[in-house]
């Protein structure tokens, strides 16, 4: 799949619930309504979607949320497309997940094909990270990351840049997953979905984070990707990377290779736009086949936008997109 600027369209991120256990404070607000079951697509309907996509030449799959890991029977979805890696067109399939329920799924997830999983972590802190999940407790997500090592998966560490929030902390995070052998992701704040308080007063721009990590680390860049936004550096004290998602301070949109996928089967070209395509109607329509449902992507892929546009400063203060990023699946 090429899209109207030349970029092939290779990875499809999948939010298979728009629920959560946590509640981070910039990812939602305190008292969240969720979706109704009936819009929400089943796991088959997933399932089928997904395969649509790579028979299009569709090659990673990430499933995200939401937290993807309390969806109720989300493994039977890991099993149907880590069955379809290799032969089936697949390539990868990975997750992203907040770390809660990783003691008990981490086995069964390598066991259906995983091999990577991203965990968010803003914070080895267990009070702030109490705070800012408003509900979490640091030692269980620590004990899933350390199951998801022990059965054999790559673990990369996401934290969002809080600014007077984790500021402090990233010298600290980055000489524990140095020891530990976790690469990092730090990522800037997006403006997305209303969250109660102010971003202007959250953002921290990276750029700034770099240069203060420089004084303590060497840093030296590289060209490895991961099929994501991140820029890597090579650290050199811990032999582990370190990554910078900067969709504020640098737009990474001229590379862009993926989609994103709703539980509700609403496909959403760009993470910071808001023009999409229905699949639920289609999936629930008993005379549409696989090539219908094969052509309607095809279709939405031909409508992907050139970028966002994500501003954050005083007088932008309202969400640049309306929707949640657990909504889209971050
Ligand atoms: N619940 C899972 C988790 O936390 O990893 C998966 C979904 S979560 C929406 C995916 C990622 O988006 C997390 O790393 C989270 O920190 C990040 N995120 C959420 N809201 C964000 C925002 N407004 N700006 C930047 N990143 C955000
Ligand atoms: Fe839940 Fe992930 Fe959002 Fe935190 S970032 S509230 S864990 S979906």
């Amino acid at each position: 799949m090429i899209d109207p600027f030349g970029r092939r369209i290779s990875y499809l991120r999948v939010s298979v619930t728009d629920r959560c256990d946590l509640r981070c404070v910039y990812c939602m607000a305190e008292d969240m309504t969720f979706l109704p079951k009936r819009e929400v697509l089943t796991l088959e309907e997933l399932d089928r979607l997904c395969g649509a996509f790579i028979g299009l030449g569709v090659e990673k799959i990430r499933l995200t949320g939401g937290e993807p890991l309390v969806r109720k029977n989300v493994l039977s979805l890991f099993r149907s497309l880590g069955a379809r890696i290799g032969a089936g067109g697949l390539r990868e399939l990975t997750v992203t997940t907040n770390g809660t329920q990783l003691g008990q799924m981490a086995e069964p997830l390598y066991a259906a094909g995983v091999r990577r999983i991203n965990v968010s972590l803003d914070t080895l802190d267990p009070g702030l990270f109490h705070a800012v999940t408003r509900w979490g407790a640091l030692e269980k997500v620590l004990d899933g990351i350390f199951a998801a090592k022990a059965a054999g998966l790559a673990v990369k560490i996401n934290a969002v840049a809080l600014k007077g929030v984790n500021e402090g902390e990233y010298d600290r995070m980055l000489a524990w997953c140095g020891e530990h052998g976790f690469d990092l992701c730090l990522i800037e704040t997006m403006p997305m979905g209303d969250i109660t308080g102010d971003r202007t007063d959250q953002y921290l721009p990276l750029s700034l984070v770099r240069s203060r990590l420089r004084e303590h680390w060497t840093l030296e860049e590289t060209d490895y990707r991961t099929g994501g936004p991140a820029r890597y550096y090579a650290v050199k004290e811990t032999g582990t990377r370190i990554g910078f998602i900067t969709p504020m301070t640098h737009n990474f949109c001229e590379s862009c290779n993926r989609v994103r996928l709703t539980c509700t089967g609403t496909l959403y070209m760009c993470l910071g736009q808001e023009d999409s395509a229905d699949f639920r109607a289609l999936l629930r329509d008993p005379s549409v086949d696989d090539a219908q449902l094969q052509a309607a992507i095809a279709a939405a892929i031909a409508r992907k936008p050139k970028g966002h546009d994500f501003i954050i400063d005083r007088r932008h203060n309202r969400p640049s997109v309306g929707r949640h990023m657990s909504v889209t699946g971050g």
